[in-house]
């Protein structure tokens, strides 16, 4: 398994589980790529995909918005260009329904999947099912999702709809400006995903998994068949590997004569320990596009796309819009908060234009599988994708359809 976030984490424990020899490849430590910083959130509905009829409408209005969703860095264009017009490409009417059941056919079963893996490695108590609340500010913004909210009763998803006042009862804290309410009881979220990662990862090792703390680099093949992965230690001789290597899989599936169209959906989170108010489950602003989320360690904001590339630096100031959302989200939350309540980070989701990853067998051998671009659904999409890994590489039927999720859908 190359890389040890919670795809990788997630494929290996399920791989070990069928009884194989498992060794997990990684430079850093578990749990510390883009699955350390994330909303957390476990959510079976989250089936709606990010290029949508009529998403490009709104592009100019978020882009010239200090406080909007999305910033692209302009030096970028030219290299992100490619990308973005197969984005807009995904967007048609007949496309998203069929990545709306496709991203079901993982997410639904997300927390049933999950369970035995916590339950061995003893983490039940990090992952929680109470559901999950999309508020929204006028009764327009509510009609404006009502393609997104028909993909996912399409796929089976239910909900409990909440006026005003109803709002306020579920919900004291939440600013009154809210008009709307829409629970999600199905959904689930992790109440600390880097602790969720290293709670997993520990367990596979103690049932008998290695953790090799280096970079692979090549695959060895002969002919097809693979005989090793070359990493920066030397070669580990093995009989089939997986990438799980999130953004860092492009080059090593394009050594494979894979050029995936992955690219970086930058995203955001500022934590605030101790804060005044905390929600009970998480509560997603549908016009901010932003979840605010409870953690062990206190209330996290996490949201925004940046498209600026693996290589520019994080620019803090996209942390810091987060503190002014939630608090027009929760008013009792501080205007500002002293440096050691406080802190941000930067990751990277791993995006395919057509909002699936890819889950599938290499152009070059068919003992290497890939998983990875699973964009802003990676932590909900880990068990269901981890269980597919293990049983394609143990050459088992896979228990969905894998059509959608081909590596080579992109020519
Ligand atoms: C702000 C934000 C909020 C999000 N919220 C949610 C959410 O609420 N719910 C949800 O489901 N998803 C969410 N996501 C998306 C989710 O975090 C990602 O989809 C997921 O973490 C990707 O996991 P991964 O294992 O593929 O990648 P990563 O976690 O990035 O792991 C990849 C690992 O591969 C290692 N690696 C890299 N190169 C190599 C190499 N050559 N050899 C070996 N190892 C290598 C890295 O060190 C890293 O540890 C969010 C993302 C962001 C940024």
């Amino acid at each position: 398994m190359i890389g040890a976030g919670m795809i990788g984490v997630a494929a290996a424990s399920f791989l070990q589980r069928e009884g194989h020899e498992v060794v997990l490849i990684e430079p850093g430590n578990p749990g510390e790529g883009t699955s350390f910083g994330n909303a957390g959130c476990l959510n079976g509905s989250s089936v709606v995909p990010m290029s949508m009829p009529g998403t490009i409408k709104n592009v100019p209005q978020w882009l010239i918005d200090p406080m909007g969703p999305l910033v692209i860095r302009w030096a970028y264009l030219p290299a992100l260009a490619p990308w973005l017009i197969r984005f807009i490409r995904a967007g048609t009417p007949g496309k998203v329904r069929a990545q709306a059941k496709a991203l079901r056919s993982i997410l639904g079963p997300s927390l049933a999947t999950l369970a035995p893996l916590l339950k061995d490695a003893g983490a039940e108590d990090l992952v929680k099912k109470h559901g999950h609340l999309f508020v929204y500010r006028s009764q327009e913004s509510w009609r404006k999702e009502s393609l997104a909210w028909q993909l996912r009763r399409e796929n089976g998803v239910e909900w409990d709809e909440f006026e005003a006042d109803e709002l306020r009862q579920l919900d004291p804290n939440l600013s009154r400006d809210y008009v709307k309410g829409v629970l999600v009881r199905e959904n689930g979220h992790t109440v600390n995903p880097h602790r969720l990662v290293n709670s997993l990862a520990e367990a596979f090792v103690r049932n008998g998994g290695r953790i090799e703390r280096t970079r692979a680099i090549a695959f060895e093949l002969d002919g097809e068949r693979l005989k090793g992965v070359r990493t920066e230690s030397g070669t580990i001789a093995v009989e089939g590997a997986a990438v799980t290597a999130g953004i860092w899989s492009k080059t090593l599936a394009a050594g494979l004569g894979d050029r995936m169209p992955l690219e970086t959906e930058r995203g955001y989170h500022l934590m605030i320990r101790d804060p005044e108010v905390v929600p009970r489950i998480p509560v997603a602003d549908a016009e901010g596009k932003f979840v605010a989320t409870p953690m062990e360690l206190g209330i996290r904001i996490a949201g925004t796309v940046e498209l600026a590339g693996l290589k520019a630096p994080p620019n803090w100031e996209r942390a810091r819009v987060l503190l002014r959302h939630v608090r027009r989200m929760y008013p009792a939350l501080q205007e500002a908060y002293a440096d050691e309540r406080v802190s941000t980070w930067m990751g990277h989701r791993p995006s395919l234009p057509d909002s699936l990853p890819a889950i599938g067998r290499s152009r070059r051998s068919p003992d290497v599988v890939y998983a990875f671009g699973h964009g802003h659904v990676g932590m909900a999409g880990a068990p269901m994708t981890g269980k597919l890994v293990a049983e394609l590489l143990s050459g088992k039927p896979p228990s969905v359809d894998l059509a959608p999720f081909s590596p080579q859908r992109f020519g």
